[in-house]
């Protein structure tokens, strides 16, 4: 275990779910974190420690430089980052509205790739932790989530080129695959049919809480410098 306290922490997609579970466990663990996302009232409710609430849109490029800026701005460094702004409009192929295809792949995938390029020099500086988040739909897809599943099996790709780049200067690459989590991601969908089956899936099984995948977070971030947590895999047991 490492201390966490004082170290400063970029969490993107931090107004509610998974984002918002790990700013608070962060700030709790003594880590100052910038919190971003669009909705900056939620932001503004986070509680739990030094919480910096940020306006961020990920698949804007000036917006993701400006909230990197602005952490190294108050904080003086940048030791973690939590990439896990995404969207999750899933559908068939036959029909489906291209725009939402466009929305997940500019959050999903080139929002986090952002991310990690506007943050690399500063995680370069403090040899410090990258999480990207991906899913169990990065490593299994299925009929319906075509376009999702790209973008998360999208991340596993670049997360594993990232790591093999920069890991022998100390930078950590970590990439976290949840099952299904109580959160909004599946109120978003617009397909009524996809919408109920997602409805009724997530009603079947004891889902995790937000709060277990940050638990799965911090394990990976206390680890001592040494120890490279290079995927996690967490699932409901209850989940197939
Ligand atoms: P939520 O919908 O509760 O949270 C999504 C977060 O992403 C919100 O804070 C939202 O904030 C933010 N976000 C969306 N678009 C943007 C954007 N353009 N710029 C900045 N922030 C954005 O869902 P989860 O907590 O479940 O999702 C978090 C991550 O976990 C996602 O990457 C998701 O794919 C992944 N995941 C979730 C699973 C689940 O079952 N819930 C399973 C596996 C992976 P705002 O709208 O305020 O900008």
């Amino acid at each position: 275990m490492q201390s966490l306290e004082g170290k400063v922490a970029l969490v993107t997609g931090a107004s509610s779910g998974i984002g918002a579970a790990v700013a608070t466990a962060l700030a709790k663990a003594g880590v100052k974190v910038t919190a971003g996302a669009r909705r900056t009232d939620r932001l503004a409710a986070l509680t739990g420690g030094e919480i910096f609430p940020v306006k961020l849109d990920v698949s804007d490029e000036q917006s993701v430089r400006d909230a990197v800026a602005a952490t190294v701005e108050r904080y003086g460094r940048l030791d973690i980052v939590v990439n896990n702004a995404g969207v999750m409009l899933v559908g068939p192929v036959q029909g489906a509205d291209t725009s939402e295809w466009n929305r997940m792949v500019q959050t999903n995938l080139l929002g986090s790739m952002y991310v990690a390029h506007a943050a690399l020099p500063y995680l370069l500086e403090s040899k410090g932790t990258i999480i990207q988040t991906s899913s169990t739909s990065g490593r299994t897809a299925s009929a319906g989530s075509g376009a999702y599943a790209a973008t998360k099996f999208g991340i596993n790709a670049f997360t594993e080129a990232l790591r093999q780049e920069v890991t022998t200067q100390g930078v950590r690459v970590v990439q976290i695959a949840p099952g299904m989590v109580d959160t909004e991601l599946a109120s978003h969908v617009t397909d009524p049919a996809m919408l109920e089956m997602a409805a009724k899936l997530y009603a079947s099984v004891r889902t995790l809480r937000p709060e277990d995948v940050a638990e799965a977070v911090l394990y990976a971030v206390n680890q001592p410098a040494h120890v490279a947590v290079n995927e996690i895999l967490i699932r409901p047991t209850d989940q197939v």
